[in-house]
């Protein structure tokens, strides 16, 4: 059996045991979002530094904290253990103290979802279906492809019309099925929800299945382990539905639980300018769900976002903050970290770097503070955005003279 106690709403606080809806029955599927609850002294008596030296490195690691009955939780895994990437120059280009990155790129499918979907496709077994679903405009999908490809079970994906190229490519190579929706994102989720219910399909939707942000904690209980005896001030994590961000969050505040770390680090949420509807609840404790804006960071395109209380409550928990950043920064990042450090970062992703300079701009992070960025998902998935970003090749005929003197003007 799990160490799961059960389910508790982010906005009544009422308790459910678990095996009943995936939302609170109270609250109904837009604000009723539940969290897992664990047992957690009897977590801190098996997870230790000592038993963590002989398990994968992967996120099984965790079984204590993970909603699985151990039948279910595999023993070796290919997801997560990123590693940290220490980024001197990309911190003095900042102007922080110093600078790690959490490089999420690396999981398979090349993106942090990789976490939540595998936690979702484990469930879903446990729960004894085969046919998962999800709507997402790349990553979700692109990573329940994979998930389900290597666990032999079919991934049904709902994208809408602004799905990029790389990661229609993967969930088709995975072997998904793929309805493309030429509509809004917002009914592409919608029916998505309805064929769910209607054929019996789980719903790997993250903001709505509390199951799939424990996955994503595992993000944040790593970064504890990683950081355990050299603390950040700050971790930052660019925000879409606010799944990912509250996943680190509660990670790094179980670790503090189950005694495996014992200092808290400030959470900074990122968003794109154009559609920053979390900034503003962090501020005015409410939802504006007008749905306007847009931004090029496809990924955190989330102009209603599901999970917005876990998201704010969290990052209050943490004394964290949010702040916005425009596309044009955002485009910098993504040429700065790529530049300065190795990192080859989706826009979605380098929005987290973009958001430092925004914080150390407004004072809300220090000269001298050691920072962690979470780098949520790879460049390679979204060419066409990197290009918009990096600039052109010097396109010319095979001749030597031309080079010279593109060389020369360039080194001028
Ligand atoms: C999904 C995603 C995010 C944001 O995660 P949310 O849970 O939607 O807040 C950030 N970056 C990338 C690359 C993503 O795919």
């Amino acid at each position: 059996m799990s160490l799961v106690t059960g389910l508790s709403c982010v906005q009544c606080y009422a308790e459910y045991p678990e095996g009943g809806s995936l939302t609170c029955p109270a609250c109904g599927p837009d604000e009723g979002i539940l969290d897992v609850r664990y047992n957690l002294d009897r977590a801190a008596r098996s997870l230790t530094t000592e038993t963590l030296l002989k398990r994968t490195r992967s996120i099984w690691r965790y079984r204590e904290l993970l909603p699985l009955d151990e039948e279910f939780l595999p023993t070796r895994g290919t997801i997560g253990f990123t590693p940290m990437i220490e980024a001197p120059r990309l911190a003095e280009a900042l102007g922080v103290g110093r600078l790690r990155l959490k490089d999420d790129t690396r999981n398979p499918s090349g993106s942090f979802k990789d976490r939540a979907s595998a936690v979702g496709v484990a469930r879903a077994m446990q729960e004894g279906h085969t046919e998962i679903a999800c709507a997402s405009t790349g990553n979700a999908a692109s990573s329940l492809a994979y998930c389900a490809a290597v666990a032999g079970v079919r991934a049904n994906i709902f994208v809408s019309r602004i799905v990029p190229e790389g990661k229609l490519a993967q969930m088709l190579a995975y072997g998904a099925r793929v309805f493309k929706i030429m509509d809004s994102y917002a009914r592409a989720y919608e029916l998505c929800t309805r064929v769910c219910e209607r054929l019996g399909w789980y719903n790997r939707n993250a903001a709505i299945n509390p199951y799939l942000v424990e996955g994503k904690k595992t993000a944040g209980l790593e970064i504890a382990e990683q950081c355990a005896d050299d603390p950040p001030d700050w971790v930052v994590c660019s925000v879409g539905d606010g799944c990912s961000i509250a996943g680190v969050c509660k990670g790094l505040a179980s670790m503090k639980s189950i005694g495996l770390i014992d200092w808290d680090a400030r959470v900074l949420g990122v968003q794109a300018a154009g559609v920053a509807p979390l900034v503003r609840a962090f501020e005015t404790g409410e939802l504006d769900r007008s749905g306007a804006g847009d931004t090029y960071a496809d990924s955190i395109n989330v102009p209603v976002p599901r999970n917005w209380r876990k998201a704010v409550n969290a990052v209050r928990d943490s004394r964290g903050a949010f702040v916005s950043t425009d596309d044009e920064k955002i485009m910098e990042a993504v040429r700065l970290t790529a530049r300065l450090t190795g990192v080859f970062a989706e826009p979605a992703a380098a929005a987290s770097v973009a958001g430092v300079a925004e914080a150390r701009r407004r004072g809300i992070i220090g000269a001298t503070s050691s920072v962690v960025a979470v780098i949520t998902g790879n460049g390679l998935k979204d060419t066409r955005g990197a290009l918009q970003a990096v600039g052109k090749p010097h396109e010319i005929p095979p001749e030597l003279d031309r080079v010279l003197g593109i060389v020369e003007q360039s080194s001028a």
